[in-house]
């Protein structure tokens, strides 16, 4: 039976398959703390990027304090394997969902939660005091600025932080304001402008609330492409990058080189197709995600990757381009990085071509 193991080589592997190069993660792990520790920031990765548990605590043990997961069913899995100094940063509504959250805070009291209605926060109050806990929950207000995703608008702030003070199972504790909008924006000295208006807004509403009586402990935000601002802005305690650890294709054309692709996905050349410049592999739609653009074969420049359909995609050459042979083995970068992950069961995790590690993708599709 198939089934690879740790001190294996690469070349056992079947295809496709993600691996991702131990040298090149750690470092982008060490970069991401020597960047950030110095600035005296809390850092609290988002674990939507790896959806493992183990590279939770290993993240951990470089320096995060806790992580980030954007659902309820991805908080389950993460407290239920030993991570449970998690903020959820999704609101968590419907009265399925909000019954799940008092079964996760029964067991895990140090869960964070994020509100951004009225009526949001109401139901989870009610639902705690149905179920006879006592202790309060903590709970961040979630504030757009300027992603107009999720959010409540910094003028009704004060009004949502009052509201939540009545509910007595409700622990206000922060303000939570990402701005995904700016992670992408080329050009560093732009994306570090707009960061820093996206900032103003949440560092004014957080001292709006502490100046109104409300004890605003956490102030948290950013992503790869902001860290560095947000963490450098007085006010901001927690930032919260998660696709630094791999990186994509997206995210390196958007911020440049400082951290490095660790995670690509191994494919083969499975056809010669019918023009003389180009070959079929055998990764497609199934296995590398296109919201953010289509993958790129790793070392090979003018080579040009399409998808064709769920299980296929080219790779085409230029005149001056040489052939690629059938059973070529071809290492994809992926274009965005979260729901590439979240196509795969495995990471095989490799240092001088060998496998050294084997992480159960353990929150693929925990998209509840
Ligand atoms: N915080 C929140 C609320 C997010 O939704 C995301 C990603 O979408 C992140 C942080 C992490 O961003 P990135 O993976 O771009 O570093
Ligand atoms: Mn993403």
């Amino acid at each position: 039976m198939y089934a690879p193991k740790v001190g294996d080589r690469l070349e056992s592997l079947d295809t496709p398959s993600m691996i991702v190069d131990l040298d090149i993660m750690e470092s982008n792990i060490r970069k991401l703390m020597d960047l950030l520790q110095p600035l005296g920031v809390n850092i609290r990765p988002h674990l939507k990027t790896t959806k493992s548990p183990v590279l939770a605590k290993k993240l951990i043990a470089a320096g995060a304090k806790g992580g980030c997961v954007a659902k309820l069913s991805e908080g389950e899995v993460m407290a239920a394997a030993g991570v449970d100094d998690i903020l959820i940063t999704c609101e968590i509504i419907g009265a399925v969902k909000v019954r799940r959250l008092v079964e996760l805070f029964r067991k895990h009291r140090k869960i964070q939660i994020v509100v951004d209605s009225e009526v949001g926060a109401t139901a989870i109050n009610a639902a705690l005091e149905e179920a006879g806990i006592e202790e309060r929950i903590q709970v961040l207000i979630d504030l757009d600025v300027g992603l107009q995703r999720t959010g409540v608008a910094p003028e009704l702030a004060l009004g949502l932080a009052r509201h939540v003070a009545t509910l007595g199972r409700l622990k206000l504790i922060g303000v939570q304001g990402y701005e995904g909008h700016l992670q992408h924006v080329h050009g560093r000295e732009e994306r570090e402008r707009e960061c820093r208006a996206s900032m103003a807004i949440l560092t004014g509403t957080a001292a709006l609330l502490k100046e109104n009586g409300f004890d605003i402990q956490v102030v948290t935000t950013g992503g790869t492409g902001t860290a560095e601002f947000c963490a450098t802005t007085p006010g901001i305690t927690e930032v919260q990058p998660g696709s630094f650890i791999f990186m994509d294709s997206d995210y390196r054309n958007a911020v440049g080189s400082y951290f490095s692709h660790s995670l690509t996905v191994l494919s083969t050349v499975i056809s010669k197709s019918t023009s003389a410049r180009r070959v079929t592999i055998d990764a497609g739609l199934k296995t590398l995600t296109t919201d953010s653009g289509f993958a790129e074969a790793k070392g090979m420049e003018g080579v040009t990757y399409t998808p064709m359909g769920d299980e296929h995609g080219w790779l085409e050459w230029g005149e001056d381009g040489s052939d690629i042979p059938i059973g070529t083995r071809v290492e994809m970068i992926p274009s965005h990085i979260d729901p590439t992950v979240n196509l795969h069961d495995f990471y095989y995790a490799y240092r001088n071509g060998v496998i050294e590690e084997i992480w159960p993708v353990a929150t693929r599709g925990k998209v509840q």
